[in-house]
């Protein structure tokens, strides 16, 4: 790995400690490292992935956790160019077709204009409503963007501009699919403060997106990413995975930080502010489960999910610093389920990404948030007379079914799958994994659980937080958050050496 340490940290023996090995700990500890920095990665668990988790079985290849990412952040596609790990890359065949149920059958999801006028999946009053919302949508009306209390829903803000069936069969599902929680749960301003921001600056969504695109002034960063994507193959855009699944990823980080660099079994139990003004160096002390030494260090990242930080204890100069302003956050439990069916049991098969199911089609029966075709994208992932399926059930639409037994999960994903697929008979194989806190809920009061992270990294010198509940759900977004934490320990270091006194918060 390449050392920069000399001219980013010329006291390299700095040590920093990262809690929570899942990908934002670890893309974090691999920025560290490669900036010469000590590092020694904390994970409660037994296994390092978090919530990537693959699983190789008998033929069968599968992810429990997320099944694709995507390169959006420049912080991807750097990390997967360090790594080396582009020739590992999985890219799904026919990956732009993407269906949604409606009636109870699988709809294709309209990818332009002209397909969007001809979908079934809206009636033409949504169509009407959707051409129009440039005209209906002006900055010039400022009574109709005003959102005072900053806590709208997703389903109240797509609702205003394109009316309840948009939300019903394409905004629904799509939360659904990506967050496992219903638009009414979910606040606009922190699940897409892109949309948001969008509106307050130009009133239509549609003409802002086309108008914010055009008009933008390519920065810094973005023409670095048109170099970084310029030496990409054109081809490979959208979502991907990698050989052997998505565990790929957090197997090549744990590669690259040594062996003691990272210790497993480890759940972190405390963690001590001490400086006193005398030395700038190794002002925290952290403790684990597995053993009885206490680490010193200079700086901590945390990535936990904030309820495991709220189970910890921390002090600040021999104080305690009590964790009572953290605010519960609420978690969506799912179950993921994986089947396997015969070839030629499924009569009606679909190429493509997979199936969503919006809420309202729990009246046609089904009760499955939706259904990825693994082995149509990854034929590599199942052998040729099968197909395998990932399922996904549970969510805030039904957080009853989430926690149900393997055979009723089992029943009610064959009946999805008879009735959106034609798959009939039994699966030939089932794994079920249950989530209990699959995603922290982005609800319409989270600006107070962003605030309590703030404070904590404000009232003690050298704490980050990073990871997914910060700043996006997506492992893409995980990483980047990882990444920038890393930047900001390096700054802090660095300040800190040439003052060789901590800068107190
Ligand atoms: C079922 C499912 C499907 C998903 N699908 C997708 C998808 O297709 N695409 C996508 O982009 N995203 C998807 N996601 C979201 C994405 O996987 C996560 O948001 C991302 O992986 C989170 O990474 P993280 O590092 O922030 O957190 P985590 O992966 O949760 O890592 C946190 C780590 O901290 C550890 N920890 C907790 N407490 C302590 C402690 N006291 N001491 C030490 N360690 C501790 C935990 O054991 C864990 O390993 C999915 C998520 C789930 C659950």
């Amino acid at each position: 790995m390449a050392s920069s340490a000399e001219r980013d940290n010329p006291r390299s023996a700095k040590r920093v400690a990262v809690v929570g090995a899942g990908v934002s700990g670890l893309a974090a500890a691999y920025t560290l490292k490669s900036h010469g920095l000590d590092v020694t990665v904390f994970e409660a668990e037994a296994r390092a992935g978090g919530r990537l988790k693959s699983v190789s079985h008998d033929g069968l290849v599968w992810d429990e956790g997320a099944n694709t990412m995507t390169a959006s952040e420049l912080e991807v596609k750097e990390l997967i160019e360090a790594l080396g790990l582009q020739g590992k890359q999985q890219f799904p065949n026919s990956q732009h077709k993407r269906y949604i149920a409606k009636n109870g059958k699988p709809v294709l999801v309209p990818t332009n204009p002209a397909a969007l006028l001809k979908t079934q999946l809206l009636s033409a009053r949504s169509k009407i409503q959707l051409i129009f919302e440039p005209f209906m949508w002006k900055r010039s009306d400022p009574s109709r963007v005003c959102d005072e209390n900053y806590t709208e829903s997703v389903g109240s803000f797509f609702e205003r501009h394109f009316g309840q069936e948009v939300v019903d069969y394409l905004i629904d599902p799509f939360v659904g699919g990506t967050s496992a929680a219903d638009p009414e749960s979910l606040s606009i301003l922190h699940t897409f403060p892109e949309l948001w921001d969008l509106e307050k600056r130009f009133g239509s969504i549609i003409a802002g997106a086309f108008k914010s695109k055009l008009f933008s002034k390519p920065d810094k960063t973005s023409q670095r990413k048109v170099k970084v994507a310029s030496r990409k193959d054109k081809h490979k855009r959208g979502s991907f995975s990698f050989l052997g699944g998505m565990q790929t990823l957090t197997d090549a980080l744990c590669k690259e930080l040594g062996q003691d660099d990272l210790k497993l079994n480890s759940k972190v139990l405390t963690l001590a502010y001490n400086h006193d003004g005398s030395s700038s160096s190794q002002n925290w002390s952290i403790s684990c489960a597995s053993n009885q030494n206490i680490e010193a260090v200079d700086a901590v990242i945390m990535t936990a999910p904030l309820c495991n930080v709220k189970e910890m204890k921390i002090t600040k100069r021999a104080t305690p610093f009590p964790l009572n302003f953290l605010p519960e956050v609420t978690y969506v439990p799912l179950s993921v389920i994986i089947t396997t069916f015969r070839k030629e049991n499924v009569k009606r098969p679909l190429e493509g990404f997979g199936v969503l199911v919006p809420s309202k089609e729990q009246q046609n029966g089904l009760k499955t948030l939706g259904t990825l075709f693994s082995s149509m994208m990854f034929p590599d992932r199942a052998p040729s007379d099968l197909h395998l399926y990932t399922t996904f059930v549970g969510g805030t639409r039904n957080t009853d079914l989430a926690k149900a037994s393997t055979d009723e999960l089992k029943s009610i994903v064959t009946s999805d799958l008879r009735n959106l697929l034609g798959a009939e008979g039994e699966p030939t194989f089932v794994n079920h994994f249950y989530w209990s806190k699959g995603f922290p809920l982005y609800g319409r009061n989270y600006a107070s659980v962003l605030q309590a992270i703030d404070k904590m990294e404000k009232d003690l010198p050298g704490f980050f937080y990073a990871g997914n509940h910060k700043g996006g759900l997506s492992v893409g977004k995980a990483i980047a958050s990882g990444c920038k934490a890393a930047d900001l320990v390096i700054t802090y270091l660095n300040s800190s050496s040439e003052n060789n006194i901590v800068p107190d918060k």
